[in-house]
């Protein structure tokens, strides 16, 4: 949107009031706003197109986080597996990862995840 070539039809310009053309200040939670230049308080209305944009936009946020999320517990699930009897399940083979401290000195603790029932226990070496 070019500013320049609206000053003369601002009236019709989303996110200017139409009083006075002055920019109104962003959309908050409460749903409205109030010009800085004639103090008239406006809704969303007043934002046209560029709330609906708005809001759009969100939901395209919280789409990409929950398909980031999903990611993440597939990551999970995978890595080496050794032969270890899970304590809950009797299951004989369990995946690892191992954290290695700060210190060298303090060794490192190995996670192990039962590869059928999900079970975790932690063990320090
Ligand atoms: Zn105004
Ligand atoms: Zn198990």
């Amino acid at each position: 949107m070019d500013r320049k070539n609206n000053t003369v039809s601002f009236i019709s310009t989303p996110g200017f009031c139409s009083d006075c053309g002055s920019i109104l200040p962003l959309l908050g939670e409460k749903g409205d706003v109030k010009c800085y230049a004639c103090k008239r308080t406006w809704g969303p209305e007043a934002f046209g197109d560029m709330y609906m944009n708005y809001t759009i936009h969100f939901n395209k946020k919280d789409a990409y986080e929950s398909s980031k999320q999903k990611d993440d517990d597939e990551d999970e699930a995978e890595g080496p597996v050794v032969e270890r009897k899970c304590p809950q399940c009797q299951n004989d083979k369990m995946s690892y990862a191992t954290l290695q401290l700060r210190s060298a000195d303090e060794g490192q603790t190995v996670f192990y995840t039962c590869t059928k029932c999900k079970f975790k226990e932690t063990e320090n070496s």
